[in-house]
Formats: structure tokens, C-alpha cells, sequence
């Protein structure tokens, strides 16, 4: 459904600016005041709790000469996206990000509504009768198919699913991984994602344990049989998507030992002279880096982590026993394109790995939101730089906004989001120069408030958040880990109605 433009936001008034050539003249009211000013604070709704959506609100306040009210919906009960559903377990620094959220979330304008879904228990409508702007920060909750045969197989799942399933994540606590029985994984895709993927399968699981990750994911890790792990890259090692550091760190996990031969670090013409001119930084560490360790031996017993580069899977077929079995991959070369980056195609040479299980890593994709238009080709919300619009390419919807990866798609570290979010504020605050809104009823922040309890909707406050945030880590004390997660939605709430 397309938002109706005709009530949102021309209920406001754009105020005469003198100078300001072309610039709407209408007559300021009485009853109405510049849109941000203390007297008429902007009210902002922004939608979904992680980086992308608490970098806006920090943007937000800090704007110079705006007073905002930020209300902050998730639908879960608990707050920060990725940090807490994605980031994997052992890289616990990486989640010290959050101190800097909660400090947004310190702010006399802030307020959380956990447990509010967007579609159930709150509407697009709503928002736009309660708030002046919307900020979409959802971003991208499923995950993109490579489009093969056997992909839905049993035993073939999404990086999205392991990981949301690791970290406790609700929505994923229903999948389970036949570890027990594996012996060789395939990881599908060369970025960071699958690089946290495969760590978790060969870690150590006693350096898991005192992590957060779940109780019942690490008694599945201790069972697993995993030997060996192939990571295939459609591209080669000079175009991997992962990380320096990341990579490193594979290469220097206790009981796994990081295999690349020295025929897949044979660079072709097309990557000796992109590295030499046109890639990353990163792109040449990844490069020196796995030269360094090519032709390296296994240690004895260790969990192997075999790097296979230019190949691409193209059928997913069954073993004996219906699950995943086996992976026939085809060897790739690679061109240039148009703009030069070395692009992938198959040379119908091919090969049929034995595997037990298979990741697919190859990025995430948003998910639509009821009431909001959707670009279904590149599974982001449409948006010209942040502002949202009707359809890719389409007229700009007044008064709502886009922000992380709903915004730009899967791209980026967990800060890439603070200056992409800002960008977005940009926009916000230049739609309301010279904008008069007057005394609404609708905007007093009791409203929402009113609203959600006559529907009886038992949202999260932050105060909330932080008394269950502190059970989490009393109950992770007692089994001498970082926290415990509660995993599901019932006994969150169970707890937060415990707590208060
Ligand atoms: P990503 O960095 O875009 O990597 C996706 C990988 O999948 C690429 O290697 C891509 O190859 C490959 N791929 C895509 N389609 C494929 C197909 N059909 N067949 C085979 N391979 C395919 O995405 P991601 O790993 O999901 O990570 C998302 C973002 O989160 C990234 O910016 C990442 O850096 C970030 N992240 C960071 C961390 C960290 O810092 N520790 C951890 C996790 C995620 P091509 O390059 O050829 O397209």
C-alpha cells in the first residue's frame, strides 16, 4: 500500500522566509510554530533498534538549533538489532557499541516501545497521525537465495538462520543443525559472514562457553563432528569480501588449521592488475596474507578450513538419505565488466564435493513492512538518498524516512551506519526549514502511549530493557559466561513482567 501523501505532513505550515526565492508563501498562524523548535518539537518514530536507528537518533539530537521527541519501536522485546542477534558471540568487543546507544537512550526525548510490531499492533497510519516523520531502520532481515536446484534441500540453510540461532535470536530458535553428523560443511560466500560462520564451527566451543552465546547452540557445537569446513568464493582470492582481520583470525584459531593451495592463489591478469590499480587496501592484505599461508600443511588433528576460490555452486543434490549429500560446484573465470570490476562466469568445467551440510552466505535481503513500499529487486526499501519513496525511482513520500542497510542494502561495518544515518538526518532537517506545525492533540507524546494500552499492547520501555539486560547477565554469572539470552518472545515478557 502507498501512503496517501495528501494529509502528511501538509498539515504543517512552510513559513515565509524572506530571501528564500521560489520558496512557498503562506502566513504564519498563531497557533503554529517552526516544526523542531522547543515549542513544537519534531516527533519522530523511528522503526527497529539497531545501529542504523540509534545512530539517527543520536543525529538527531544533536542537531543544532532542533528539539526532536524520538520514540523508538522494535518489535522485539529487546533492543539493538545486529549487535545483539548477529554480531557473533566471540567477538564480544565489537558489542561494547552499545554503550554508546545507551547513552542515546539517556536522553530526556527518548523513549523505547519494545514489543511493538509494525502491521500487528501499530500501522503506518498511526505513526503519520502521531509523529511528524518516520524513520524505517529495519534493515535486512532475510536472506538472498542463490537460485539453485536442491537449495531448500534439508540440511542447506542460510548463514541468517545459524547465526540468528547462535545468538538466541527468536525468530530462529525453532531450526536445528545436524552437527552431530557432519563431517564436511560447505560455507558459500567469502564475506565477513561467512568468515563468523565458519569460526563458530571450528572454534574451540570452551572458548565459546563463556561468551553469550546460547546454552542450548553451544551443547549443539560440543556435539558437532565437524571436521572439515570448505569456504567457496565465486570470485578469487583477490575480490574475497572478508576482512583482513577476519581471515587472520580463521588462521590463527587453536585446533583449526586455514588450507588455501598455491595453484587457487595463482592470480589471473584481470586480479593482478585490479589489485595493482584499482582494489581496496584490504583487497591486497587478503591477498598477501593468504600467499603467505599457501601450501601450508594441517596440523595433526586439527578442524581443517579449506579455501576454494573461483568455483560457484550449481546443484545441491541428496544423499541416501534425502538430505544434502553432495555439491557440485563449476570452476569460474573471471572478465572484466563495464565499469572494470572482475565479474564471475562458469567454464562448464566441474567438480562434485561430499558434504554433509551447506551455509549459504551469500547476503542478506530486507523483508517488506506492511504499508511501505518495497524495491523488490534489491530488497531495500526505495529511497533517494534516505528519503523514501513510492517505488524505485518513484515520488518522494513526505515525512518518512529511510536509514541502514533498508536503506542502502546489506553493505558496511557496524559504524559505516552512524555517518549513512546522519546522511539521512541531513534530510530530515532540511524538510523542515522553514516549516510551521501547528497544536495538534494527535502529536502530544501521551497519545501513542494511550493508544498502544487501549490496545492492549505490553510494550518494553528502556527501564524495562535495562532490568532484563541485567537478569540476562546475572543469569549468564552463575554459569560464568558474558549473559544468558532469554530466546524467546513469552519468556522475555514473562521476565520484564517479573522484574518490574
Ligand atoms: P558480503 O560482504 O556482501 O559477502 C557476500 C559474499 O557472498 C561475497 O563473497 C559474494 O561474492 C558472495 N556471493 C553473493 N552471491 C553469491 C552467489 N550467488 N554464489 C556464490 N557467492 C555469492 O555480505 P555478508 O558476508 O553477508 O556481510 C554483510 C555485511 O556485514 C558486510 O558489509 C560485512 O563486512 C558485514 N559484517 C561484518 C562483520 C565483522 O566486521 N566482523 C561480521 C559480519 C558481517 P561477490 O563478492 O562475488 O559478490
Amino acid at each position: 500500500m502507498i501512503p496517501d501523501r495528501s494529509t502528511f505532513p501538509d498539515t504543517r505550515t512552510k513559513i515565509a522566509s524572506a530571501g528564500r526565492e521560489g520558496e512557498e508563501r503562506v502566513h504564519e498562524t498563531s497557533e503554529s510554530w517552526p516544526l523542531g523548535s522547543s515549542e513544537r518539537p519534531l516527533r519522530v518514530a523511528v522503526i527497529g533498534s539497531g545501529p542504523s536507528g540509534f545512530y539517527a537518533i543520536a543525529a538527531l539530537f544533536k542537531a543544532d538549533g532542533i528539539e526532536a521527541d524520538v520514540d523508538l519501536f522494535d518489535r522485539l522485546p529487546t533492543p539493538f538489532g545486529l549487535v545483539r542477534g548477529g554480531v557473533a558471540p566471540d567477538h564480544q568487543k565489537i558489542k561494547n557499541v552499545i554503550r554508546v546507544y545507551n547513552r542515546t537512550a539517556q536522553h530526556e526525548r527518548f523513549r523505547f516501545f519494545g514489543n511493538v510490531e509494525l502491521g500487528r499492533d501499530i500501522s503506518v497510519d498511526d505513526l503519520r497521525r502521531h509523529y511528524d516523520h518516520i524513520v524505517y531502520a529495519t534493515g535486512n532481515e532475510s536472506d538472498r537465495k542463490m537460485g539453485i536446484p536442491g537449495e531448500d534441500l534439508p540440511g542447506v540453510h542460510s548463514a541468517t538462520e545459524f547465526v540468528g540461532w547462535y545468538n538466541g535470536h527468536p525468530d530462529f530458535q525453532d531450526r536445528s543443525f545436524d552437527l552431530a553428523s557432519a563431517r564436511r560443511v560447505a560455507v558459500v560466500g567469502n564475506g565477513n559472514v561467512a568468515m563468523d560462520v565458519t569460526r563458530v564451527l571450528v572454534r574451540n566451543t570452551d572458548e565459546l562457553a563463556p561468551t553469550d552465546i546460547t546454552a542450548e547452540s553451544l551443547d549443539v557445537l560440543r556435539e558437532s563432528g565437524v571436521e572439515e569446513v570448505v569456504l567457496l568464493g565465486r570470485r578469487g582470492p583477490a575480490q574475497a569480501a572478508f576482512s583482513p582481520q577476519e581471515i587472520k583470525e580463521i588462521g590463527s584459531l587453536e585446533g583449526a588449521s586455514l588450507l588455501v593451495s598455491e595453484a587457487e592463489m595463482d592470480l589471473d591478469e584481470i586480479s593482478s592488475s585490479w589489485l595493482e590499480e584499482s582494489a581496496a587496501p584490504s583487497a591486497r592484505r587478503n591477498v598477501t596474507y593468504l600467499s603467505e599461508i599457501a601450501g601450508a600443511q594441517a596440523g595433526d588433528g586439527d578442524r581443517l578450513v579449506t579455501c576454494r576460490f573461483l568455483v560457484s555452486p550449481i546443484d545441491l543434490q541428496a544423499g541416501d538419505d534425502g538430505r544434502v549429500g553432495r555439491c557440485v560446484i563449476e570452476k569460474n573465470e573471471l572478465y572484466a565488466a563495464d565499469d572494470g570490476t572482475p565479474r564471475p562466469r562458469g567454464t562448464g568445467e566441474t567438480e562434485t564435493l561430499d558434504v554433509d551440510l551447506v551455509f549459504k552466505a551469500v547476503g542478506y535481503r530486507g523483508v517488506p513492512l506492511p504499508g511501505v513500499p518495497f524495491h523488490e529487486r534489491w530488497g531495500i526499501l526505495p529511497n533517494d538518498e534516505g528519503r523514501l519513496q513510492t517505488e524505485p525511482d518513484g515520488d518522494v513520500v513526505p515525512g518518512q524516512y529511510v536509514v541502514g542497510w533498508a536503506k542502502r542494502g546489506p553493505t558496511g561495518l557496524i559504524g559505516t551506519n552512524s555517518p549513512d544515518s546522519t546522511a539521512t538526518v541531513k534530510k530530515m532537517i532540511e524538510d523542515i526549514d522553514g516549516v510551521a506545525a501547528p497544536a495538534d492533540p494527535d502529536k502530544a507524546p501521551e497519545r501513542i502511549v494511550e493508544l498502544l494500552r487501549e490496545r492492549g499492547v505490553d510494550f518494553v520501555t528502556f527501564d524495562d530493557w535495562n532490568r532484563l539486560d541485567e537478569d540476562e547477565v546475572r543469569l549468564g554469572e552463575a554459569q560464568n559466561k558474558v549473559r544468558e539470552k532469554y530466546t524467546d518472545v513469552e519468556s522475555m515478557m514473562a521476565a520484564v513482567n517479573r522484574l518490574r
